[in-house]
């Protein structure tokens, strides 16, 4: 598909500016973090079960062509059909083929990032499909035409007010201003959307090799109403969402509910393992499941990054990073966000088209932190950088690229040699002066250098250099002085 540039810097230069969206982010960061926080501190060996997490993964990801097959195989044997997707068009495209051989004209969805990720809902409206999101925050983000700002809460951007004139706007209602008022107007709209439906549509948070068992958490209901009441339910999943047995579930639904929103356990969770049985109450007549690799498998053979595909779109890292707390998930400019968008996103669309992402990070490691299955964030943003540098994206950039390359070597020279450091911090202590700002800073320093100075602050060079103090300190003590003024 078609995917633009991702502008991370104008994106995010705008974010900071909003300070409607600051307040939203802040507020809805700092609950899902505290409510993280508490969850993780309850349960005994939490750092040994994010290991175990990150073993499992590590293992089925290494030996994800056996597994895959044998998923296959299990959803075959329980009745359901498995289609792969090497990409996002030919996924929208299974889909819409099963669709029109059902004859369906509206389609309901619960909450998936795959089908953001290929764009389901454009090309099902090509398609002449209607498609409703039923999820809220989903639903709200399609009323808005806009793409979700955080993988487990979609309209995290959007205020109470916000809201309440999108619904009155595109729902032709009067203006609501309680948020159970929305919600039930919401509820009545989707109720006839599930009952007339031909086709329900879902992503999958775990597949299980062992069963064939595709699993789904949620906190509304939706999600199982989307899977049982229409005739037919297709699910779509990237092919890094399996896990190989059932009895591992246990461990990655507690490492899930309480990394995401710090519940002990989400309200809902399906399993759904093939199409109704002759005995079953409800569920559809048929399952398809649809796996895609959109870019996935490319991840796969780079050994450095492959880890990228442990994550479990729990978003506590989203919410831990002081980053995407400042700019929000659309400054990553594709659906996903926050430090896991800033690694997969080059990597599924192309290290050419999001070269700033491995750069939207202080690499303080926040993220590897709280990550369920401990990616190490860091480790892999280094490596996208390095990979950024040899693109094609640095193209045209020779001589900034010259000067950078320079600038460090000369660096690196300056720094070993220490009577060279001295002598030429002496002479910079001394061209310093004119930009001297207030406080120990410089003001604003003239360009290349200018860029930094315009955000941030550039401390001076003492007069006397911290080497200098520490021998002076180092005699003093050595006479039985004491010096508190290092
Ligand atoms: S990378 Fe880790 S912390 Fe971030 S969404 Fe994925 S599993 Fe959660």
């Amino acid at each position: 598909m078609g995917y633009e540039r991702i502008n991370f810097e104008a994106d995010s230069a705008r974010a900071v500016d909003d300070e409607k969206l600051k307040r939203a982010l802040v507020n809805v960061t700092n609950r899902f973090r505290s409510a993280r926080n508490k969850a993780s501190s309850e349960v005994p060996g939490w750092d040994e079960l994010r290991a175990l997490g990150r073993e499992i993964k590590k293992e089925t990801i290494e030996n994800l062509d056996r597994y895959l097959l044998m998923l296959e195989e299990n959803v075959k044997k329980a009745g359901g059909h498995v289609h792969w997707a090497g990409d996002g068009e030919e996924a929208c495209a299974i889909i819409i083929e099963i669709a029109r051989k059902n004859n369906v004209k509206s389609v309901v969805k619960s909450k998936s990032m795959a089908t953001e990720e290929v764009e389901l809902n454009t090309a099902l409206e090509a398609a002449g499909i209607r498609a409703v999101e039923t999820d809220l925050g989903e639903y709200i983000i399609q009323l808005a035409g806009e793409h979700p700002s955080h993988i487990i809460a979609p309209a995290v951007h959007k205020t109470k007010d916000d809201i309440s004139r999108l619904f009155s706007e595109k729902l032709g209602i009067p203006y609501l201003s309680e948020p159970e008022e929305l919600t039930k107007v919401a509820r009545e709209r989707m109720r006839s959307e599930f009952l007339n439906a031909g086709m329900g549509i879902s992503g999958a948070n775990f597949a299980v090799a062992e069963t064939g068992t595709i699993v789904i958490v949620e906190n509304e209901g939706n999600a199982r109403l989307t899977t049982t009441v229409p005739r037919i339910h297709v699910a779509l999943a990237g092919i890094e969402k399996i896990i190989p047995r059932y009895n591992d579930l246990s461990l990655f639904l507690t490492l899930l509910a309480r990394s995401a929103t710090g519940q002990k356990s989400s309200t809902y969770v399906s399993f759904i393992t093939g199409p109704r049985r002759k005995t079953d109450k409800d569920g559809p007549e048929e399952f398809h499941l649809v796996l895609l690799d959109n870019g996935r498998s490319g991840i796969l053979a780079n050994e450095q990054t492959r880890e990228s595909l442990y994550c479990i779109r729990c978003g506590a890292c989203l919410n831990n990073c002081p980053v995407y707390r400042k700019v929000g998930g659309h400054s990553y400019g594709w659906v996903y966000s926050g430090p896991i968008g800033a690694i997969i996103n080059p990597q599924l669309l192309g290290i050419d088209k999001a070269p700033e992402l491995p750069f939207a990070s202080s690499l303080c490691g926040a993220c590897r932190d709280v990550c369920p299955v401990k990616i190490d964030f860091p480790r892999v943003l280094l490596e996208l950088r390095h990979e950024v540098k040899e693109s094609k994206a640095e193209k045209g950039k020779g001589l900034e690229l010259f000067i950078e390359r320079l600038s460090f070597r000369l660096w690196r020279t300056i720094v070993t040699h220490e009577k060279l450091y001295g002598a030429i911090s002496s002479l910079m202590y001394h061209l310093q002066t004119p930009f001297r700002g207030k406080g120990g800073s410089l003001g604003s320093l003239p360009y290349p250098l200018s860029r930094w100075t315009q955000d941030r602050d550039f401390p001076a060079i003492a007069g006397t250099p911290f080497r200098e103090r520490w021998k002076k300190l180092k005699r003093e003590i050595g006479q039985g002085g004491r010096n508190r003024n290092l």
